[in-house]
């Protein structure tokens, strides 16, 4: 059964659950995105942050050449990294990214954070991760405004297809929905039972931005970080509102939190490297939770966040 989509702002319909290719290494993936194409996954969310581009678009290409799909068949997800932010900057690293994957265009263009670092030369260190070519964290001169202009006219060249925003705060958003002359097609936010974030999920929704999920299983993706309140938060796969949900639908607990996302009409990315639960994250959208259970699994909020730029040297937290 083909995936459901969402309608984005832009027209083209996102399916709602894709392959995330954080933390994906470099030997193994390009064979990673060929497996989960076969396992009928369409969409991947990748960035330039996770230097895995390359390699994911090899796994596509092999994928094509094979006749298993047709480049109009995915749905490629890509992000500007912080240090691209400046006006003149987005393009030529858009374009890089695009030979990267071997595409030439992306569906969808993400900016990744709204913070601009100093510009840091492909040639000197790609990804660049957060620090300047001296090695420390240098903020850039960019407004986010500049930045949008920008990522507007990668649509008008048609080299994405829509335009989206990740980790952008309710005010960032409003602000940004004053000038865009593009409005974003979605929004991608840390977004589990710990970290619902209600408020901004029902905003973005109601102005019509597609919300995606990342980390939909909370603490799990940030232990192997050693992000430390991520070792000491109990697991959700083993909380008992989770796991007696699991058990009376006969699905996994991974399969619950990812269907509390879905039928919520949010998007989810997770990743894995094991056919089995690669199947059964895409298996997510068949069987409906109770409204009570939604509210049972959405009550477990604390406002929990794992994946916090403070953790990385920016020295203001963002949200
Ligand atoms: P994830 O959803 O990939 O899950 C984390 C861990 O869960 C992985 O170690 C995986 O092996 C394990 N897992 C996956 N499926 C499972 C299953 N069925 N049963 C048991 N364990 C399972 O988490 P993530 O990497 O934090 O987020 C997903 C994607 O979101 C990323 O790959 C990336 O594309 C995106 N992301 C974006 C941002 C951003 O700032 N925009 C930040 C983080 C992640």
């Amino acid at each position: 059964m083909p995936t459901p989509s969402i309608k984005l702002s832009s027209g083209y319909d996102m399916p709602i659950v894709g392959f995330g290719l954080w933390k994906v290494n470099n030997d193994t993936c390009a064979d990673q995105v060929y497996e989960a194409i076969k396992a009928g996954y369409r969409l991947f969310d990748g960035a330039c942050d996770y230097g895995n581009e390359v390699e994911s678009g090899q796994g596509v290409a092999r994928a094509i050449k094979e006749g298993i799909v047709k480049r109009e068949d995915l749905f490629i997800v890509s992000k500007l990294w912080n240090s691209f932010h400046d006006g003149d900057r987005v393009e030529p690293i858009c374009r890089k990214q695009l030979a990267d994957w071997g595409v030439d265009y992306f569906d969808l263009y993400i900016v990744h954070f709204p913070i601009s670092l100093k510009y840091v030369d492909p040639s000197v260190r790609y990804p660049p991760s957060w620090d300047s070519e001296d090695g420390k964290l240098e903020l850039g001169k960019a407004t986010i405004q500049e930045t949008w202009t920008a990522m507007e006219s990668l649509v008008d060249k048609s080299l994405a297809r829509s335009i989206g925003i990740s980790n952008f705060s309710a005010q960032l958003l409003m602000d940004l929905l004053r000038y865009a002359r593009v409005r974003p097609s979605t929004l991608q936010i840390e977004h589990h039972p710990y970290l619902t974030q209600t408020r901004l999920v029902n905003y973005a929704q109601k102005e019509g931005i597609a919300i995606t999920a990342y980390s939909s299983f909370g603490p799990l993706s940030f232990i192997e970080l050693n992000v430390k309140h991520a070792e000491k938060t109990p697991p959700l796969f083993g909380h008992a509102t989770i796991t007696t949900i699991a058990k009376k639908y006969g699905k996994t607990p991974a399969q619950v939190l990812l269907r509390w996302a879905t039928q919520r009409n949010v998007a989810v990315i997770p990743k894995s490297n094991d056919p089995s639960r690669l199947a059964q994250n895409l298996d997510v959208v068949g069987f409906d939770l109770e409204a009570g259970e939604l509210e049972a699994i959405s009550s477990l909020d604390q406002g929990i966040r794992f994946n916090d730029p403070h953790s990385y040297d920016l020295p203001v937290t963002i949200f």
